[in-house]
């Protein structure tokens, strides 16, 4: 026997501890917390070994036991996941962390790791038997459920800033989704869609109003563990905007301890924002477990503008509990890490990913990242995504030149 299947027992809410079943469409608990999935681990002791997983596919879905959805006819799958983890041998001797290592989420369907919560998000919604779907995005995530909800086959109605990056509004409009623009933030998009969701009972596929895009977040998490032979890193450093990546990492990493898998401390969580858009680094800075509305908010990385996430508490929860910070880093220093790391590794990431070599710097400066540490930055997706980010005179030649 070497998968089990699904073991998914019910959702619970991690806020009143109210529980769920899993069999039904269910968004926020009624205490307005996101809900989170938990399975029968001790079922999947038996067949998730790590020789069994090794031996599977190479996709997200090789995590079977761990994942929600129960019936293999409704995954709907580009070839997700299972991203190269990659050591910057010479990005990390020069900020003083030779152990350093990137996971680059650049290389996987629609190139961001969007697509990871889409292809688990939507084959969950194929299998509640969902037909519409709608959702306010910063582009990546409706870039990625445009596409997974196009295979499978449901409706999906998209709202997006009309300063969102333009190649996504290309890709959901060309997956065939009911696309919207806004002159305004996500967080008006937000405020569309949740009318428009009440009036027609379509499915809120909104950042964490729906349990499953965790779930395939989280896959990230199992891979880091699995690539570096089920040995824990030190730290892991995390673009945050909605906060679900590092949520799920979190949630990945206590199920992978609970089997047995994985033995020692959790590496440390670090939240790593803009400056113009940073409410979780102020609400670390001032303790507190739930951060506040982040006003004005503005920043070249568009997948961490998000000036109030809902599961806020959950990626405290996630910083506090294992000894990481949260901090943020300036659009200059983003950009210059970005060029940084083209020039140094041959590694063009977006500006999300920039941010978190930025901080990395910053933080062993000041000597919370230690030189013996093994650090993985995880870069969410492909800078060739956003080819307006950088500006870059280029000298032009006649064509009866010679250099
Ligand atoms: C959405 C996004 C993020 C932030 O993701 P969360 O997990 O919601 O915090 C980071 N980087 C990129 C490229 C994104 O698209
Ligand atoms: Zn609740």
């Amino acid at each position: 026997m070497s998968s089990t299947g699904s073991t998914i027992s019910q959702l619970y809410c991690p806020k009143c501890g109210k529980q769920f079943s899993a069999d039904e469409v269910h968004q926020l608990c009624d205490c307005g917390s996101p809900l989170l999935v938990r399975y029968d681990l001790e079922r999947a002791k038996k067949t998730f070994t790590k020789e069994n997983i090794g031996s599977r596919e190479k996709s997200l879905w090789r995590y079977r036991e761990l994942l929600p959805v129960k019936d293999d006819e409704n995954i709907v799958s580009l070839g997700e996941g299972l991203t190269p983890i990659i050591p910057l041998k010479k990005a990390g001797s020069k900020a003083g962390i030779p152990k350093l290592l990137l996971k680059d989420e650049g290389i996987i369907p629609t190139g961001t790791f969007k697509a990871r919560g889409a292809a688990v998000g939507v084959s969950k919604a194929k299998e509640l038997n969902i037909k519409q779907l709608a959702m306010p995005t910063n582009g990546n995530a409706g870039a990625a459920w445009s596409i997974y909800s196009a295979r499978a086959g449901i409706r999906a109605t998209i709202i997006m800033p009309e300063d969102a990056p333009k190649i996504t509004r290309n890709e959901c409009a060309a997956a065939g989704a009911d696309l919207y623009l806004v002159k305004g933030l996500i967080s008006d998009c937000g405020k569309i869609v949740a009318a428009s969701i009440k009036k027609n009972g379509w499915y809120d596929a909104s950042t964490l109003k729906e349990p499953y895009r965790i779930e395939g977040k989280k896959t990230m998490g199992l891979e880091i563990a699995e690539q570096l032979g089920f040995t824990l890193p030190d730290a892991i450093l995390y673009p945050t905007g909605g906060g679900v990546g590092i949520i799920g990492i979190h949630k990945a990493l206590k199920e992978l301890k609970e089997l047995g898998l994985v033995e020692g401390e959790l590496p440390k969580l670090i939240a790593v924002q803009a400056k113009g858009c940073a409410p979780i680094v102020k609400a670390f800075d001032e303790g507190k477990k739930e951060s506040e509305f982040y006003p004005d908010s503005r920043t070249v990385a568009f997948g961490i503008n998000v000036p109030k996430a809902l599961g806020d508490f959950l990626v405290l929860d996630a910083v506090y509990e294992t000894g990481g910070r949260a901090v943020a880093v300036s659009d200059d220093e983003i950009l210059k890490a970005l060029k940084e790391l083209a020039e140094v590794e041959g590694s063009f990431v977006c500006p999300e990913g920039a941010a978190i070599y930025a901080a990395a710097k910053n933080l062993r400066e000041e000597g919370y990242l230690k030189e013996t540490d093994r650090v993985v930055l995880l870069n969410t997706g492909a800078g060739i995504k956003y080819p307006d980010t950088l500006s870059i005179e280029v000298p032009y030649l006649s064509k009866d030149a010679v250099l």
